[in-house]
């Protein structure tokens, strides 16, 4: 390659990726076998609207060389419900066998995944609500049973660890429900909906729940209670320099920097939940372009002057750019607002446990799952 050429993809790459690492997600089918109530690919009626992959893996891997060169790669497979594509899922593990791979499923088909890919995958994020009641009513009748059942089928064959994904969409979702899931799953990690149901007493009850939660976190320092949203802030309380390093002072979902979200028809998104909106598109694979993220922060955004950013660090672009850009005021007064006192609410909770003596207890193998836990590098941390 001749200097002119390099210098001016260094510019390309440099511009459109903030520091070493990429997590390319690949949706691929949109797809689903479910039909939960609360699906953010319902919005603009994304869901089901492409069906296969529209690109084929030799443009994806001249789409990595250009962009991506020298960078470390996590693969995320996303859908739709991905599993409704195994050949693909295949096909890009044994072209790309360096990448570190994922799989965000609703875990109904993870009995027909072969061994080749379950012995390949670094994390398996499954989608559940909570306990299985909350869980079957927005999923379908029998699916948490299914779920745990396929879980146990597979463990064996599986070499990575197995993280609940759990959208806190229902205010009665009890501590009961997640801790049990703490025993069933290696890791928990709840993300507060971003949906209208903070209305009357929901955000005193959530309240109440994560109260209990932080005091079981706190409760023994012979072990670390797998809930990533608590080891995340108090990681970041304690070390806010790492969540600065990772995500280059940005957000920490890393859909400013360096989360890729690939749809099936090879049109690039920073945020999942953003696909519908042309104007959010950042790159192409079949064109082979790739610009930065749309999605930075703004003047409008409160986050500057919280007293939560050191280790929230602005935990949904997309929520703050609905609130504070497109001036929502609805979702911001419905949805933004009470999810940021409820994450205020969680970092005066942890306070007052006293973290820093507690870490002081820890031996020196569970400190690094509080600084290091892989599972960070594949989830937006904050709830
Ligand atoms: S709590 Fe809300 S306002 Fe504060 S830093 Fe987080 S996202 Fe921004
Ligand atoms: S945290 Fe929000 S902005 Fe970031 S990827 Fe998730 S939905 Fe998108």
């Amino acid at each position: 390659m001749n200097n002119r050429i390099e210098q001016k993809l260094q510019h390309i790459q440099s511009d459109a990726i903030k520091g070493s690492r990429v997590e390319l997600q690949l949706l691929t089918t949109l797809k689903c076998n479910l039909k939960c109530s609360y699906c953010s690919l319902g919005v603009g009626d994304v869901l089901g609207s492409q069906l296969q992959v529209g690109y084929d893996l030799d443009q994806l891997e001249c789409f990595v060389d250009t962009h991506f060169s020298g960078k470390e790669i996590y693969v995320t497979f996303y859908g739709g419900e991905p599993t409704l594509n195994v050949r693909f899922i295949s096909a890009v593990m044994q072209r790309f066998p360096l990448f570190r791979f994922q799989l965000q499923t609703n875990g109904t088909l993870l009995d027909s995944l072969p061994n080749e890919i379950l012995g390949r995958l670094s994390n398996i994020l499954i989608s559940i609500d909570g306990g299985e009641a909350i869980t079957d009513s927005y999923r379908g009748r029998g699916i948490y049973r299914q779920v745990l059942k396929n879980m146990r089928y597979v463990r064996d064959r599986v070499s990575g660890s197995m993280t609940a994904r759990m959208t806190w969409n229902d205010a009665n979702t009890s501590f009961t429900e997640i801790d049990e899931l703490t025993k069933n799953f290696d890791y928990v990690y709840f993300q507060l909906v971003a949906d209208e149901k903070y209305a009357g007493d929901a955000v005193h009850k959530r309240q109440e729940v994560l109260a209990q939660l932080i005091a079981r976190f706190f409760a023994q320092s012979d072990m670390v209670y797998p809930v990533i949203p608590l080891m995340g802030i108090v990681r970041n309380k304690l070390f806010p320099n790492r969540a600065r390093e990772m995500y280059a002072g940005l957000t920490q979902c890393r859909a400013s920097t360096h989360l890729i979200n690939v749809m099936p028809d090879g049109k690039v998104f920073p945020c999942p939940d953003m696909m519908y909106l042309p104007t959010m598109q950042q790159g192409d694979i079949g064109e082979n372009w790739l610009h930065r993220s749309s999605l930075q922060s703004h003047p409008d955004m409160p986050c500057d002057v919280c007293e939560a950013l050191p280790w929230c660090r602005r935990n949904c672009m997309k929520n703050l750019y609905r609130a504070y850009v497109q001036k929502d005021d609805v979702y911001r007064l419905n949805v933004v607002e009470p999810i940021c006192d409820l994450i205020r609410f969680m970092g005066m909770e942890i306070d007052r446990h006293a973290p820093r003596e507690w870490f002081a207890r820890l031996s020196p193998p569970l400190r690094r799952q509080i600084t290091d836990c892989e599972i960070y590098e594949y989830v937006e941390v904050m709830p």
